[in-house]
C-alpha cells in the first residue's frame, strides 16, 4: 500500500485560459483533494485557475495554504478565506516553501511561471534534491503539444527516457492523485552516456 499524500502543491495558471474545461478541472481536483484529506499548497492568489482550485478545496471543507511574495500580494490580489497564507520576501522563498511543504506537485494548465514552477521541482528529482512526485492534470489535451516536447528532447538525447516517463499524465484528477501515491522513485542517472566516437 502505497504511503498516503498528506500535502500536495498545485502550479496553474493566475488567468483562468480559454476553455472552461481548464476551470472545471482545477475545480475537480480541489474538489478530490479535500475529498481525500490531502491538503493544498498553492501560490496564494484568488485569480485565474489558482482561485479555482482554491475555492473548491475550501467549498468541500478541505486546507488551502498559500504562499505569497509581498510584491504579488497586491498584485494578485491574495485570496481571503485561506486556511493559511504566508508572505515572503522573493519568489526564490516562495518557490522553496512551498516545494518543502508539499510531497507531491501537479501542474493544471498556466503560463510561464506554472512551467517554471513546475520543471523546477521536477528537475530536482533528476539531480536527487529530493524524491517526490511530480504530474499533470491534462484538461483539455493542453499538455499535447508540451508533451511532444518532452518526447522530441527525449529523441535528441537531453533527457533519459526515466526521466520523461516519472513524470505522471492523467485528466482525471482522483487517478491521477491515486498513480502519485503509488509513485517510486527513479534512480537512472541524469547524464546519458555519450555518443561513440
Ligand atoms: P502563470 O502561469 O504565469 O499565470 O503564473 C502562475 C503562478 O506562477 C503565479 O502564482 C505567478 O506568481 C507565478 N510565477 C510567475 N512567474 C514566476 C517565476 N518566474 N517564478 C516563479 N513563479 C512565477
Amino acid at each position: 500500500m502505497p504511503a498516503a499524500l498528506t500535502s500536495v502543491a498545485v502550479y496553474c495558471g493566475s488567468n483562468p485560459g480559454t476553455d472552461p474545461s481548464f476551470g472545471i478541472s482545477a475545480s475537480s481536483l480541489g474538489r478530490t483533494l479535500a475529498e481525500r484529506h490531502v491538503g493544498l499548497v498553492y501560490g496564494g492568489g484568488h485569480v485565474g485557475l489558482m482561485g479555482a482550485v482554491a475555492d473548491a478545496v475550501l467549498a468541500a471543507g478541505g486546507e488551502a495554504h498559500g504562499v505569497i511574495t509581498e510584491a504579488l500580494r497586491a498584485r494578485e490580489v491574495a485570496h481571503r478565506g485561506l486556511t493559511s497564507l504566508r508572505v515572503v520576501g522573493t519568489m526564490h522563498e516562495r518557490k522553496a516553501a512551498m516545494a518543502d511543504a508539499a510531497d507531491a506537485f501537479i501542474m493544471l494548465p498556466g503560463g510561464f511561471g506554472t512551467l517554471d514552477e513546475f520543471f523546477e521541482v521536477l528537475t530536482w528529482n533528476q539531480l536527487g534534491i529530493h524524491a517526490k512526485p511530480c504530474g499533470i492534470l491534462d484538461a483539455g489535451g493542453f499538455f499535447g503539444p508540451l508533451r511532444a516536447m518532452i518526447d522530441g528532447a527525449v529523441t535528441a538525447g537531453f533527457v533519459h527516457p526515466a526521466h520523461r516517463d516519472m513524470v505522471v499524465v492523467d485528466g482525471d484528477p482522483a487517478d491521477l492523485l491515486d498513480r502519485l501515491a503509488a509513485w517510486a522513485p527513479v534512480t537512472a542517472g541524469k547524464w546519458l552516456a555519450p555518443a561513440d566516437g
